[in-house]
């Protein structure tokens, strides 16, 4: 079956949140858009859908995003610290150690805000993320860390919600159950695609198409072969539908890789919880993000990282695969009484967490099948060697180390107050790094470096800005910016 090749300007290929920004952009340009969605209606939003909804964005404190987030009573007596274009570049070039495409990384860290506002000017809805990333002190007002300030409401079931009511609204046509296979070329332009549906094969054409189909972390083999061995190990924090096909139909029409396909976003996740995968009730909840707090052992009772490196925005995207790389790839975060009221509420109260508790060190080595001295001595050694003439405070790097081997740099507490608790968690990966290589309009370029007319791509799929490690956001933001930008193009 093939449609009439005038009936659509723009076929975008994905319904996630890059997908739906560049729709978006070229439906207001008035292009008549059809975006192409693998999953049913039931399993659609890919990555996007899973998200908390945090987006990183440039801005100037609390009165530069006070009238693009939702009111709420608690700003009176809110402190969001500025983040300027400078600091986000400067965090992109410390998590990634410079491998970070400085044309793209520029992009992102000017657009934010502004793509921001441009989706909460069409009906996507955003606010102030108190749960996450501030701390309440002492005298009830709240302090924003880590960079990080604006999320989705309702999440990233908030964010496809509302990206679809906005979608129907600028009369872009959405196809669910339809999966792209590979891209039709016609005298050296990309003018379609072609699809697997329930009825069969379809070719469908278009003077541009757009590619949004994620990454590869939905694909064992993949993952394996261009991550490592172990890799086909990982749990899919996401969609199962981000799996290369559409990586593979570009580059099978001649498309550059771009960026670093060699590593991904990979985080501590729910080791026991039996559904830990793909799960669209628990989504992210399976996350375990206080780690700073406490300590991470690994099944032999030691510690392998630095839990306090930085605050958890900088940290949590590398440290799924320092666990992957444990024996058995799992390991425990460790919390006592005093600190367990401070762990993020809508992760460590999921419902059918994985975590074991008891009242001495020694009977919660036990029931995590940990040898007790071992991991007894592990915690002495750590309680012992806190440098406690600093005070404790996780709304700042608060400088207050454990120097033993490996250090612990800030937030040391001593675990000495019972109840323990061990939560089990194992190596979940988020996306994959390496993509296709484009321009900042994200013009596809092909191996021997042209651009290949009609063909664009935007988030996941865009290679080039993270590497190694990533700072928490971004994928949302950058998925909006140029999202957007290849939309106004297409
Ligand atoms: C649990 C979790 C939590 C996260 N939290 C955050 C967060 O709070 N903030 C943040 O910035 N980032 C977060 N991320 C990362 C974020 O999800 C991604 O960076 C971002 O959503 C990518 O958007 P995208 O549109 O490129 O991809 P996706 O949202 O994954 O969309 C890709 C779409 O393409 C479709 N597709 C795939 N193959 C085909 C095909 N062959 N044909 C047709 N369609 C196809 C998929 O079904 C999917 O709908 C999180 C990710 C996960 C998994």
């Amino acid at each position: 079956m093939q449609n009439t090749s005038d009936e659509y300007d723009v076929i975008v290929v994905g319904g996630g949140n890059a997908g739906f920004s560049a729709a978006h952009a070229a439906a207001t340009r008035g292009r008549r858009v059809l975006l192409l969605e693998k999953g049913l209606p039931d399993m659609a939003g890919g990555n996007s859908f899973y998200t908390a909804g945090a987006t990183r964005i440039n801005h100037n404190g609390l009165d530069d995003v006070r009238d693009f987030v939702e009111p709420d009573e608690r700003q009176a007596r809110t402190v969001v610290p500025p983040y300027s274009p400078e600091e986000y570049a400067a965090d992109l070039a410390k998590v990634t150690q410079g491998r970070n495409d400085p044309a793209l990384t520029d992009v992102l860290v000017h657009e934010s805000q502004a793509a921001v506002r441009w989706l909460q000017s069409l009906g996507v809805r955003y606010r102030l993320m108190y749960e996450r990333q501030a701390y309440e002190r002492a005298d009830g007002s709240y302090l924003f860390w880590g960079g990080l300030h604006v999320g989705n409401v309702d999440g990233g079931e908030g964010l496809i919600r509302d990206h679809t009511a906005v979608a129907e609204r600028l009369g872009t046509t959405v196809r669910y159950g339809v999966s792209v296979t590979g891209l039709v070329t016609e005298g050296g332009r990309v003018v379609g695609v072609t699809a697997e549906t329930a009825d069969g094969t379809e070719e469908l054409r278009a003077e541009s198409v757009v590619l949004a189909a994620g990454g590869f972390e939905s694909n064992p083999e993949w993952r394996k072969q261009y991550l490592g061995d172990g890799w086909e190990n990982a749990i899919v924090r996401g969609t199962p539908y981000n799996t290369g096909a559409v990586l593979q139909a570009a580059l099978d029409v001649g498309a550059a890789r771009g960026g670093d396909w060699g590593s991904a976003h990979s985080v501590q996740w729910d080791a026991e919880c039996e559904e830990n995968e793909s799960n669209r009730v628990l989504t992210n909840r399976l996350t375990r993000q206080s780690y700073p707090l406490g300590i991470i052992v690994n099944n032999e009772g030691r510690r392998f990282l630095d839990e306090g490196a930085d605050f958890r925005n900088y940290t949590y995207a590398k440290y799924g695969k320092v666990i992957l790389q444990q024996p058995g790839s799992i390991a425990y975060q460790i919390f006592d009484a005093t600190l367990r009221p401070m762990l993020r509420t809508e992760e460590y109260d999921m419902p059918g967490i994985g975590v074991h508790v008891a009242d001495s060190i020694e009977e919660l080595a036990a029931s995590i099948h940990v040898d007790p001295v071992r991991l007894a001595t592990t915690i002495t050694e750590f309680n012992d060697s806190i440098d406690r003439s600093l005070p404790f405070d996780p709304t700042v790097k608060d400088g207050r180390a454990a120097h033993v081997d490996p250090p612990k740099s800030n937030w040391a507490s001593p675990l000495e107050t019972g109840p323990f608790y061990a939560y089990p968690v194992t190596c979940g990966i988020t996306f994959t790094f390496g993509g296709l290589k484009a321009t900042t309009d994200g013009q596809v370029i092909d191996t021997n470096g042209d651009i290949m007319p009609g063909l664009l791509v935007c988030g996941e799929m865009l290679g080039g800005l993270f590497s190694g490690n990533y700072p928490g956001g971004s994928g949302l933001a950058a998925g909006m910016v140029f999202g957007r930008r290849a939309g106004q193009i297409a």
